[in-house]
């Protein structure tokens, strides 16, 4: 076992959730009616172990839509397919240094890396590009509903429609792209959108998230269903940049402090990996000024206090 005394890993988890429950700071995202609505309250953590021990605390099985957190999924979806050289000739693997939507593409006119807006839009133009848009999202639904060790997820068609229609920014990154002939030939640039926002309003909880987090952690394989679903070097790649990129503006304080690979959404989805340990799925919708959970950085602070997760802990 990974974690021999599984039981009192448990206490000490149990008593971290319980103190940054305490935390009431940051807001909910309120760019959309859908996201605004949510009850702020709610606070989620899941544990999957990579030998399949599993815990789970608050709102576990609580659905909520993964936002941005579906970026690193798609950014391993175009790997598989087309390798690492054929990937990075459309999108960089740089931490931008600026807001996830920022206005701005690197110096060859690509976007800076696959966790942004702009980079994530362009993962899912190269994603089974050959194929028609319902199998493109269905490939994309299945290999979540893979990752989390089979229970299917939802779609939340009402933050679909709302980012849809609030989509100036990503429209103007999209032609932005176009303009540096930065997608590869023959992309629909309406369809590559509607399919990112269709990849952000998935939905699920961390009961089942914290197995996908497994799945990254365990070098792509899903420690339940010893399904391969990944590989290795393709997870490699993916963790790699979600330590440098992954948290948004706050993505090099999150290096520093907490020394592990990790992805946001503005739905207050935090998706943690330790490699070779486990994977974590917190949520809590109160998000700070740089759009992480509130809590959700707080608990990883506290877990990398008491236990010594940092990458260079081991130093
Ligand atoms: N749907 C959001 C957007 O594209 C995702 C934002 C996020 O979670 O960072 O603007």
């Amino acid at each position: 076992l990974v974690i021999p005394d599984f039981a009192s890993f448990c206490r000490d988890i149990s008593s971290m959730f319980t103190e940054t429950l305490k935390n009431e700071k940051g807001k909910v995202a309120d760019y959309i009616p859908q996201l605004a609505r949510v009850n702020p309250d709610q606070f989620a953590l899941s544990i999957c172990t990579v030998d399949g021990q599993r815990y789970s605390l608050g709102d576990s099985g609580v659905n909520f839509c993964l936002q941005s957190s579906c970026k690193p999924i798609n950014y391993c979806l175009a790997l598989e397919e087309l390798g690492e050289k054929k990937v990075h000739r459309h999108v960089g693997r740089e931490p931008s240094g600026q807001s996830f939507n920022e206005l701005t593409l690197n110096a060859q006119g690509i976007p800076h890396n696959p966790m942004i807006n702009a980079g994530a839009m362009m993962a899912c133009s190269l994603i089974d590009r050959e194929n028609n848009i319902a199998d493109r999202f269905d490939k994309v639904n299945k290999t979540w509903k893979a990752l989390c060790g089979g229970k299917d997820v939802s779609f939340n068609n009402a933050v679909y429609l709302s980012e849809r229609q609030t989509a100036d920014r990503n429209f103007a990154l999209a032609y932005f792209m176009r303009e540096k002939n930065a997608f590869p030939e023959k992309t629909n640039l309406t369809e590559t959108l509607e399919f990112y926002f269709q990849c952000c309003s998935i939905e699920s909880c961390t009961y089942d998230l914290s197995v996908a987090a497994a799945t990254l952690a365990n070098a792509g394989t899903n420690p339940l269903t010893g399904d391969v679903i990944f590989q290795s070097s393709t997870v490699q790649n993916c963790l790699s940049l979600m330590l440098s990129c992954g948290m948004y503006d706050f993505s090099g304080e999150f290096a520093f402090k907490i020394g592990l690979p990790a992805k946001s959404g503005v739905s207050g989805a935090l998706l943690l990996v330790i490699p070779n340990l486990m994977g974590i799925s917190i949520w809590s919708p109160r998000l700070d000024p740089l759009g992480n959970s509130v809590r959700g950085v707080e608990f990883c602070e506290r877990l990398v206090e008491r236990f010594s997760f940092h990458q260079y802990d081991s130093l």
